[in-house]
């Protein structure tokens, strides 16, 4: 995986040097792509551009060689300066600790292998499937559960699209498709508008939901084309961001946030509960505050998936269900996420 996930990069490099080269002269603004493109990859400008010691980047290296630093540079502006602690390095640094291998982490957690009717397609809940639909994402946070997913078997061309296309069809208690990933949104506009497309031509679909964490890494993409297909289709849309620190929201956000609320959507956000990012009341009191100051409404606050190499991010259970019951003292209903784990073979998320 990491091979391919190093041609992906070296074909981008390319792409980027010709870009820059066309775009020095004429200044335009960058494009989410170019930004995409020009995302921090290497540990050693991390470390550089953070004012990280040379310590940090031995260890750095480590996690690195394991899974690939991919920092954007709207989201490096949001990190303080010299600071190993800062929550939201946290979720893009990698550490020595990725390479320890505790009982009970493991390779794929959810057993999603288990659930794919056709290719690029999950299917695990009723009423409702998530399409693979892109298998690059715009960060790579250190946590994810999808450090290890084999993406090179799951991201289906058009053609290939016909057969997750046609178990939609046929399945007539399914009402949502969700959009998911990777990030869904690295994908392009026109494959985008075109899956959409297809997918609104199913009678009994009623609901697109885009689980995406693009528009709070780089807010540019969420630009017309994509509000174009978002704005036109007849689905009743969702957008589940992910954010799991106040620091996250900056203005750009907040901004991006509103073109989607005017393109119709509904905003809700999913977080994971990190060990030393957001373990503590306090953060999570301001997570909540904050994302209804950017019309977003909290959905889910997940425990780690046990994943192998994110077990130093893990919270207890115990420790979990405590923190929320603080919480609950400190916010209103509306602003309190449901704490849940995945368990694989179950019916839906359990709560804890
Ligand atoms: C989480 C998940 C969903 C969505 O679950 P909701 O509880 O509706 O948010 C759907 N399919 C799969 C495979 C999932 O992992
Ligand atoms: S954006 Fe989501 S899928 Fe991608 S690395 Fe981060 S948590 Fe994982």
């Amino acid at each position: 995986m990491i091979t391919r996930r190093r041609a992906f990069l070296q074909e981008n490099i390319i792409i980027a040097a010709s870009e820059a080269q066309s775009h020095r002269d004429a200044r335009v603004p960058s494009t989410w792509q170019q930004q995409l493109t020009h995302a921090i990859r290497d540990p050693q400008i991390l470390c550089e551009r953070l004012g990280l010691s040379r310590d940090w980047l031995a260890v750095a290296r480590i996690g690195h060689d394991l899974f690939d630093v991919c920092v954007p540079e709207a989201y490096l502006t949001r990190i303080a300066h010299a600071d190993i602690n800062d929550p939201l390095l946290r979720q893009v640094m990698p550490l020595g600790d990725e390479a320890l291998t505790p009982q009970g982490y493991v390779v794929d957690p959810l057993e999603e292998a288990d659930h794919r009717p056709a290719k690029g397609l999950i299917h695990k809940y009723a009423g409702r499937v998530l399409l693979i639909a892109s298998p690059n994402c715009a960060i790579n946070c250190r946590y994810c559960f999808r450090r290890h997913f084999p993406y090179s078997d799951n991201s289906p061309s058009r053609a290939q699209w016909q057969e997750a296309l046609d178990y939609l069809r046929s399945d007539t208690t399914l009402h949502e498709a969700i959009l998911s990933g990777g990030d869904p949104l690295a994908a392009n506009d026109r494959q985008l508008a075109w899956l959409v497309e297809q997918l609104e031509s199913i009678a009994h679909l009623k609901r697109l939901r885009i689980h995406t964490r693009l528009p709070v890494v780089i807010p540019d993409r969420v630009d017309d084309a994509l509000l174009g297909w978002l704005t036109s289709t007849r689905l009743q849309t969702v957008v589940v961001l992910h954010i799991n620190h106040a620091n996250e929201i900056d203005q750009a956000v907040v901004d991006a946030c509103a073109r989607l609320k005017r393109a119709g959507a509904t905003l809700l956000n999913q977080s994971v509960l990190l060990r030393g990012i957001n373990d503590d009341v306090a953060t999570l009191a301001a997570l909540s505050e904050r994302l209804f100051e950017a019309a977003i409404l909290p959905y889910y606050l997940h425990v780690l998936d046990p994943v192998q190499g994110a077990a130093h991010f893990d919270v207890p259970d115990d420790e979990a269900r405590d923190l929320v019951a603080a919480l609950r003292d400190h916010l209103p209903g509306f602003l309190m996420p449901r704490l849940v784990r995945e368990i694989p073979g179950k019916g839906s998320k359990t709560p804890l």
